[in-house]
């Protein structure tokens, strides 16, 4: 059997022919960057992540790079986050010239503990960058007020976490800024690049608006130096279209999650598993991540050897990465993000996975550890 880790074959089908006739309708009109598509999609996500505003940008990343330069965070200033996420969260930190301050993460959720945040905060703090991360919020409340207290910026990652609730408010409505991708292997992705930016304050999205485009406005007149940061009028009609069923697939990738739950329950490994928590609400599952006792490489090429794909999200922690070791951070200094790193491993989990594939998946790793 193969379980491959991902695939977006089976949801295409589904959408083909309203994506055919919104390519056709771009195509034809010859007008590719920007645009009403965009608006759309920038009024759909707004409402769909319960803030005013939003503003689509060309990926996740430069969502987070947009949103540091609009709130004019650079040279000299510190950025707190989590040590334990893909690599674009802390890269576009050191991008805009800031450093990145790293904070350990919570056994439970895998994100940023805000306990430990509060002992990082010096006179150059200017943001914190929580990150959702396999599709479940960071604990905000706390958050939101150390950064109050403090007059910090909040800036969510939350690009793998669209439509995720931290009680009752969804991710990307909590912080100054919510940063969400469109890349394919997303919950909601385009067919290539995108992402986009929701805020809740006007001049945050005027700014935003502004940034996107070089800082012109009017064009050719430059108040500030921003970036190409433009969405494609296709991505974003694409991903209109998908927006209409992301509910369902949440929905089925929930169901999975449960799915995987009994089974491990039933091959009586659901203690020694570690299997993710539901904390903080809406989990949407972007990723299910088991904890692995032991041997997590070793199981990770046996499941590959019996045609089962998985991943490690992520190997190596951001303070141990190559080009940040001019930060001094060592070994021994967030063990938690490093076991983390050592035990983690992604199970396929897409929405229309067959149950027996899930069986297949369970199997194998009890054949593994027994
Ligand atoms: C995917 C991802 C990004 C970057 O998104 P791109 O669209 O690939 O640039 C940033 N942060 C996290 C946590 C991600 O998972």
């Amino acid at each position: 059997m193969q379980v491959p880790l991902l695939d977006l074959k089976g949801q295409y089908p589904t959408i083909k022919e309203d994506i055919l006739t919104v390519a056709k309708e771009i195509f034809e009109s010859q007008y590719f960057i920007l645009g009403p598509h965009v608006q759309k999609l920038e009024e759909a996500i707004a409402e769909y992540c319960q803030c005013p505003y939003a503003v689509g940008v060309s990926s996740g990343t430069d969502a987070l790079l947009i949103s540091l330069m609009a709130a004019q965070i650079g040279p000299g200033d510190e950025v707190i986050t989590t040590p334990y996420t893909f690599f674009a969260t802390a890269g576009v930190i050191a991008r805009v010239g800031a450093t990145p301050v790293f904070v350990d993460i919570k056994e439970d959720t895998y994100n940023i503990d805000p306990v430990l945040i509060e002992a990082r905060i010096t006179e150059r703090t200017r943001a914190i960058m929580p990150v959702h991360l396999y599709g479940q919020c960071a604990d905000m409340d706390p958050i939101m007020d150390i950064a109050r207290k403090r007059s910090l910026v909040v800036i969510e990652d939350a690009a793998q976490a669209i439509g995720a609730e931290y009680k009752k408010k969804r991710a990307g409505s909590m912080g100054d800024f919510g940063c969400f991708s469109f890349f394919p292997s997303k919950n909601l992705g385009a067919f290539g690049d995108g992402g986009i930016v929701t805020t809740r304050s006007k001049e945050y999205y005027d700014l935003l608006k502004t940034l996107r485009v070089h800082g012109s406005s009017p064009k050719y007149f430059h108040k500030m130096i921003g970036g190409n940061f433009r969405l494609d009028a296709l991505q974003a009609a694409i991903v209109f279209v998908k927006l209409k069923y992301l509910d369902t697939w949440t929905e089925k990738r929930q169901a999975n999650a449960k799915q995987y739950r009994k089974l491990f329950r039933e091959q009586g490994l659901d203690r020694t598993m570690g299997l993710p928590r539901e904390v903080e609400n809406l989990h949407i599952y972007n990723q299910f991540t088991i904890l692995a006792p032991d041997q997590r490489d070793e199981l990770k090429a046996y499941l590959a050897d019996s045609g089962i794909g998985t991943e490690i999200y992520y190997p190596v922690p951001m303070h141990l990465q190559e080009c940040f070791r001019p930060l001094g951070y060592k070994k021994g200094d967030f063990p938690v993000a490093e076991d983390a790193a050592r035990r983690t491993l992604a199970l396929p989990i897409y929405p229309e996975i067959p149950d027996e594939q899930q069986a297949y998946v369970v199997e194998k790793i009890k054949a593994f550890y027994t």
